[in-house]
């Protein structure tokens, strides 16, 4: 297939955070594949800041290691990596000082889009947005790009938001969310949209329930601490699965464009009930062999904090009532698996003599791995032997239906910065979407730490406490397998 690559305006893209994880494991190795497939210009340049002491030499050889370890296939693309890697300046900046900042402004361009991806630790957005303005490098149609976590409750999230907007507007404020990125998440719009098929059934005469599933294999490791503050609700609930559950409810707005679908997702997110605490399930990993416990990852032994979450979900308004909606994810579990299920009711009566299953249709949608959406239909299984109907999986991914590679399908954080430059903002969070998500989450993570809830243990490698199962048992129901 022909691609039609559209180059996007020439732009001085400054990554705060430069040298960090995510600039070298994504955001640059992204912006590289961006570059040798057209989309951004020869002229454009990306300008690496932190306060580590480097030129912009050491920058280039840094980028260039973080491509040959992070990049995919196109690193051996020589000549275009010394094309892309003369496009990268570094400045030393200090976040919260006043050093650097004058190198910047002198190096950044008036003619050319001007955007800045605040990835650092969320406790200097506040100051970046604020020496941004103060030294005059920012301007009315400069965008900036801020990374999650977006506060930890609404206090700080109205903190931030209020902090963003004495410098910048909101049409300027891009708050990221990867998941949003994702080429099969825009496919489930473009599915549920595109097709007369599905949007009369998509209400509660026709879906059963759905399910939503964010499944890692990893366990905090690392990051045990900082994750410590945070749990699986805050971390993963409050802005990934919410998102996903939004795009899933939301009615169809007037245009794909950035507010029509924002006021859509923030209907569904003011629709969401507050949670009896019996359809919450609160989970933490246990220890394995020479594999430590969340608590001993987290090094905190009293640690009340979630490793999982699973929890039921309704939304009060004329097309979902009674359909519920069953979010879990968490860490250390038996697949690395993110899916939605839209999972339709059954026929309530069937013609076919002996028949005795329930066929369902369900619409899965998954993110990770192996991306792509399929409709599990019902049909005569081939061959003699009479009428014997069997269920199988009506393939609508892109990959097998356009002939592409899943090499070639971009990532979710170089579609999104290519969007920041073209200022189209209906892939990012806007400022009363966060607001209203943590006003939900809010009451639900005070209610079980008022209680002292003690998170029920589960074996690494399961699909979390038995509790989570019994969540949907209860109902009748049964989540779908995690599976790689
Ligand atoms: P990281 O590896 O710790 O990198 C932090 C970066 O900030 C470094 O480049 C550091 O460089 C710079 N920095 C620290 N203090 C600074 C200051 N005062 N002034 C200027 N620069 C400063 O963190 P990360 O993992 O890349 O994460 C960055 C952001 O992305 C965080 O908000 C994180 O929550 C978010 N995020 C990360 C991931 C991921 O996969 N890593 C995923 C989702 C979200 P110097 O020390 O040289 O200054």
């Amino acid at each position: 297939m022909v691609s039609r690559v559209i180059p996007v305006d020439t732009f001085d893209l400054v990554i705060f955070g430069g040298t960090g994880d995510l600039a070298r494991r994504k955001i640059l190795p992204g912006l590289f594949r961006r570059f040798l497939s057209g989309q951004m210009t020869a002229e454009s340049r990306i300008i690496g800041a932190a306060r580590s002491d480097m030129d912009d030499g050491g920058y280039r050889q840094m980028i260039r290691e973080a491509i040959a370890e992070f990049g995919g296939a196109e690193k051996s693309d020589t000549t275009g990596l010394d094309a892309f890697i003369d496009r990268l300046h570094y400045v030393p900046i200090d976040a919260t000082g006043d050093g650097g900042w004058k190198a910047l402004s002198d190096l950044m361009r008036a003619d050319v889009v001007r955007a800045f991806y605040f990835s650092v630790a969320p406790s200097l957005f506040g100051a970046l947005a604020e020496r941004l303005h103060l030294h005059g490098i920012a301007d009315a149609h400069s965008r900036i790009v801020v990374e999650k976590p977006f506060g930890r409750d609404l206090a700080s999230a109205r903190a931030l938001n209020e902090t963003l907007a004495a410098y910048f507007k909101e049409g300027q404020i891009y708050r990221i969310d990867h998941y949003l990125g994702k080429e099969t998440v825009q496919n489930l719009m473009a599915v549920r949209f595109g097709n007369v098929l599905f949007e009369p059934l998509w209400n509660n005469h026709y879906v059963d329930h759905i399910q939503i599933t964010v499944a890692e294999t990893v366990g905090v490791g690392g990051r045990g601490s900082y994750y410590d503050k945070s749990g699986a609700m805050r971390d993963m609930v409050q802005n990934h699965l919410m998102q996903l559950l939004c795009l899933i409810a939301m009615e169809p707005p007037s245009r794909f464009e950035a507010d029509a679908v924002r006021d859509e997702k923030l209907k569904v997110i003011r629709a969401l009930q507050p949670i009896a605490a019996h359809h919450i399930v609160r989970g933490q990993y246990d220890a394995e062999g020479d594999d430590p416990s969340y608590r001993a990852d987290a090094e905190n032994p009293r640690s009340f904090t979630e490793s999982f979450i699973a929890m039921k979900c309704e939304i009060a308004n004329w097309r979902w009532a009674g359909v519920p909606f069953y979010l879990r994810t968490g860490k250390k579990m038996k697949a690395r698996s993110s899916e939605i299920a839209v999972v339709f009711q059954d026929l309530g009566h069937t013609i076919f003599e002996g028949d005795v299953a329930r066929h369902r249709n369900i619409l899965s949608i998954r993110l990770q791995p192996n991306e792509g959406i399929d409709l599990q239909v019902t049909i005569k299984e081939p061959g003699p032997g009479g009428m014997r109907l069997v269920d199988v999986p009506l393939d609508l991914t892109f990959a097998d239906a356009l002939g592409e590679d899943g090499e070639d399908v971009p990532d979710a954080y170089e579609r999104l910065i290519m969007d920041v430059i073209r200022g189209n903002q209906t892939l990012f969070m806007r400022g009363d979407e966060v607001e209203a998500a943590w006003s939900w989450t809010d009451p639900l993570i005070e209610g079980w730490e008022a209680r002292s809830d003690v998170p029920k243990l589960y074996e690494p490698g399961s699909s979390g406490p038995e509790d989570a199962l019994m969540l949907m048992h209860r109902d009748g129901r049964r989540w779908r397998e995690i599976k790689a």
